[in-house]
């Protein structure tokens, strides 16, 4: 079996050494970096600059655990530094993987002519004419950048521009109050940059659990981050001393840049969607079956592609289930349990249903919490803000759970797990969680569901 990837990204690489150990001939195309926005432009830079701001934050508070650090000191050129360097032994990874596993890695832009044949134009100036049996279309999203924000790469840019600043700016406008506006404002905000961040819904990172959002901006305001909520932006000035802004309100603000996170959209330019008759919805992702596979059959698409949440995590997933269904396997693409992750500090972390959800859907449902300044790991590490929260149904099945605060986002394995199977509370609550960790506060929130949490200050006056 013949098999060509356009997008090396997680979708597609994953996809192709999943191919490569099924026993198929596979080639990847790839138009820039191997490993896509995840690994270059994306995930693994924000993470590796947000490590940076955790250990200055650290530094800072190194007195409270009685260690004296008077010099601590940041430079955003070496920050940079150490992200590329890090970025790019992890692409040199994939493309040993590759290598190992025999995938062939063809460095172009790649279109498709029929069902069966990918052209691409190679860098290195040829043309090259791949035909196989299955195509895997995995070439992702780019930044949502509407004309009326003078996009410019200098003044107004997008996340990708804001991880290569070698110094940080006075000012920034953030545009977007999501998951990469959080991040990356706090980022800036902690190596000293004055952030606003201005969110057209009523909270920021607006999908997720209200008290969880409330939780994050309480701590933004404390690092005096300015927070708009439900605010859109009428007009952008872009002058050479700065940006201007106009929110709905009418209030006009002003900052060295501005930096627009404002959603993505599914990128297919030039893979020759319309001649080959592949069906895109509305916003322009690619329509697929259960099984990954486009309105074309033998073709399938993955990731940042399709309309499913644009996250790395659902992308790989994605690439190993149509691997495995284009070598014969009969695997599903409907995802059970999709976990949700900021790294901010706190870090928040999510899976399943919130609150609101739950109510819209009128389900029948109890909830139970337990913060984690009740806990003794959390007062060890100096981490006591926030809490774990968890949403059962009628039956006991855990069917959401929300977390801020220390490590949420790998606190957040366990939860996924109990979505994913359908877990009770009773079933969960059960196994015995490690002391001192973290986790037991997910213990702690999964007995108060029924009032039995030991550890959980409740007062009964
Ligand atoms: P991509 O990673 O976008 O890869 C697509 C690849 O296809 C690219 O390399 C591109 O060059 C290539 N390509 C496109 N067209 C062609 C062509 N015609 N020929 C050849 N090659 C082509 N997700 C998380 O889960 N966790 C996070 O913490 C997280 N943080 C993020 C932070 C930022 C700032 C951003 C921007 C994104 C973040 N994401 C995160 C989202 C995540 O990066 C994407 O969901 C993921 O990369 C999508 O994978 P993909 O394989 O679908 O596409």
């Amino acid at each position: 079996m013949k098999i060509t990837i356009i997008g090396a990204g997680p979708g597609g690489y994953e996809a192709a050494i999943m191919a490569a150990k099924l026993g198929a001939e596979v080639t990847i195309v790839e138009k820039k970096m191997v490993g896509g926005t995840c690994l270059n432009i994306g995930c693994i830079p924000t993470k590796a600059l947000l490590a940076s701001a955790d250990v200055l934050t650290t530094s800072l508070e190194a007195e409270k655990f009685g260690v004296s650090n008077d010099h601590t000191t940041v430079d955003l050129k070496l920050i940079i530094e150490r992200k590329d360097k890090l970025v790019s032994g992890l692409v040199k990874g994939i493309e040993f993987l590759f290598e190992s596993n025999g995938v062939n890695l063809v460095r172009g832009i790649g279109k498709l002519i029929d069902s069966k044949t990918v052209e691409v134009k190679r860098h290195d100036g040829g043309v090259e004419t791949l035909v196989s049996d299955k195509i895997l279309l995995a070439t992702g999203s780019v930044p949502v950048c509407p004309e009326m924000f003078h996009y410019d790469g200098k003044k107004v840019i997008t996340s990708t521009e804001a991880l290569a600043l070698k110094t940080p700016p006075k000012s920034m406008i953030v545009v977007g109050g999501g998951v990469i506006g959080c991040e990356l404002g706090q980022f800036f905000s902690r190596l000293g940059t004055q952030i606003t961040i201005v969110e057209m819904a009523d909270q920021i990172l607006n999908i997720e659990d209200e008290s969880v959002a409330k939780q994050l901006l309480r701590q933004f305001k404390r690092e005096k981050t300015k927070v708009f909520t439900a605010s859109g932006v009428t007009d952008v000035n872009v002058q050479d001393s700065g940006v201007e802004v106009t929110l709905t309100n009418g209030k006009i603000l002003a900052a060295e840049m501005m930096m627009l996170s404002i959603g993505r959209a599914s990128y297919s330019e030039g893979l020759n969607l319309e001649k080959l008759g592949i069906k895109v919805d509305h916003q322009g992702h690619i329509k697929v079956d259960e099984k990954l596979e486009t309105s074309v059959k033998g073709i399938y698409a993955v990731g940042d592609l399709i309309n499913t949440p644009f996250l790395a995590h659902i992308a790989s997933k994605e690439g190993i289930i149509a691997a495995e269904n284009m070598l014969g396997k009969n695997k599903s693409g409907v995802h059970k349990a999709i976990p949700r992750c900021v790294y901010t500090d706190p870090q928040v972390a999510a899976v399943g249903l919130t609150e609101k959800e739950a109510q819209q859907r009128g389900i029948n449902y109890k909830t139970g919490s337990f913060d984690f300044r009740s806990l003794g790991k959390a007062q060890i590490i100096g981490k006591i803000q926030g809490q774990v929260k968890i949403i059962v149904n009628e039956q006991d099945v855990i069917i959401g759970a929300s977390i801020i605060g220390p490590e949420a986002t790998d606190l957040l394995a366990e939860l996924t797990m109990a979505v994913h199977f359908g877990l009770t509370t009773e079933a969960l609550g059960d196994v015995i969680h490690p002391h001192p960790t973290l986790s037991e506060a997910i213990m702690e929130a999964l007995h108060d569901v029924h009032g039995m949490s030991i550890n959980k200050v409740s007062l009964r006056l």
